[in-house]
């Protein structure tokens, strides 16, 4: 086999990285982030991502040394790859694409903190990442230094939060709040911890994924200080593919877990890099291996440049209609769309429920499992019969001669 010049440079490159005496140390990780400039030196570039790195209209391009060598340097439809690396699909923007598709700037109450929901807040506290992933929906922000939250800005959600005591779950997003300082996810957590209407406190973080060496033992010290009688603290994580479920971010979770931190994950399907059923089993078995349960799975935003990653909604459902049967269902995501206009999140299934034959007081359910037909009778005293999506006789007669349960 001929290896060329490129391809040596790129694995020594890559052995420089790997063999720094500080790689497992997560300052290393921040310091010597690859930009979008640097990456032909790991990577052998398709003329596609060529263009997309110096073309996107989306957030800035960044990865850490550790999330980068999960990459196959030649390989262009490797999964985390396409998650490191644009394409030129992100230079452009389609007219159904919008920035905040989600208003979340509309809902905004303060800078930084947007209420789509009566007891629940989002607190966008960074707008920094270790990762800028390719499919980010507040890809808006994130990223851009003029973002940053600054303690002011925090100072006035913590007051908007004392002065609203009916909000009492505040989820910390951004940017990733685990790439703030030790003193500055202290400064949140104290905070929210003292104002008592706050309950719940949900971290939404990439860092097990791309950094799992940012969860030393201060950060976890601090955590564990704040996950107390007052505030529940739960992690909700963004695991893409099985790829992503290395030694490294195992470690990571097991370390969340022990100072009574409830971890789950959050994914997206996303074009070419985990929208089958395979794919997603694979995952969500891997990550119930390493103790975190499945959350949600996102129908993609429509966010600009966005064309090369969005799937059908039939993906999804087709997605879930596969998993069903196959794992424990802590393991499989409830699939949502975040709905665009700022409805908030609806969860969406398989067509498993067919209706209810009124005369017989019968629902048939088609099994996920088998594909067969079963019937359930609806309580006799039951009046709820007009909610329910009716049967016809015809259907009836169908669906009972094809069922697998005793009925008269
Ligand atoms: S870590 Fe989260 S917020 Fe940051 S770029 Fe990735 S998806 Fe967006």
């Amino acid at each position: 086999m001929t290896i060329i010049k490129s391809q040596l440079n790129i694995e020594e490159n890559r052995d420089i990285l790997k063999s720094h005496s500080d790689f497992y140390s997560y300052q290393f990780q921040l310091k010597n982030r690859i930009r979008g400039n640097d990456l032909y030196k790991y990577f052998e570039l398709t003329d596609d991502e060529k263009k997309g790195i110096s073309s996107t209209i989306r957030l800035n391009v960044g990865t850490t040394p550790y999330y980068l060598l999960l990459a196959d340097p030649y390989n262009p439809k490797c999964p985390i790859r396409r998650l490191i690396i644009p394409t030129e699909d992100e230079a452009y923007l389609a007219p159904e694409e919008s920035p905040d598709p989600l208003h979340e700037e509309r809902l905004s109450v303060v800078k930084g903190l947007t209420r789509m929901y009566d007891d629940r807040v989002l607190l966008f506290s960074n707008q920094e990442c270790s990762v800028y992933c390719r499919h980010c929906m507040r890809g808006r922000k994130v990223s851009f230094n003029e973002e940053r939250m600054s303690k002011e800005d925090l100072d006035l959600c913590f007051e908007y939060l004392k002065n609203n005591p009916e909000i009492t779950d505040v989820v910390i997003s951004g940017g990733d709040p685990l790439n703030l300082s030790d003193a500055r996810i202290e400064y949140i957590l104290q905070n929210l911890e003292e104002i008592d209407s706050i309950k719940i406190c949900r971290i939404g973080t990439r860092i097990p994924v791309t950094l799992p060496f940012r969860i030393t033992n201060n950060l976890l010290k601090i955590i564990e200080k704040f996950n107390n009688d007052n505030l529940s603290i739960f992690c909700n994580t963004h695991f893409n593919h099985v790829k992503e479920c290395t030694k490294d971010s195992k470690e990571a979770i097991l370390k969340l877990l022990k100072v009574g931190v409830s971890v789950g994950n959050q994914c997206v399907v996303l074009k070419g890099i985990n929208d089958s059923g395979e794919d997603m089993l694979a995952l969500h078995r891997k990550l119930l291996e390493m103790r975190v349960r499945a959350y949600y799975m996102y129908d993609p935003e429509v966010i600009p440049g966005s064309r090369g990653f969005r799937t059908p909604l039939a993906k999804g459902l087709e997605i879930i209609e596969f998993m069903r049967g196959k794992i424990a269902g802590m393991g499989i995501p409830q699939f949502v769309n975040d709905l665009p206009g700022g409805g908030g999140k609806v969860t969406l299934s398989p067509n498993w429920y067919m209706g209810f034959h009124k005369k017989s007081r019968n629902h048939i359910f088609r099994s996920a499992l088998r594909g067969t037909f079963h019937l359930s009778p609806e309580p006799v005293d039951s009046n709820y019969d007009s909610i329910y999506k009716e049967i016809s006789d015809k259907d009836w007669e169908y669906y009972s001669k094809n069922s697998r349960d005793v009925f008269q």
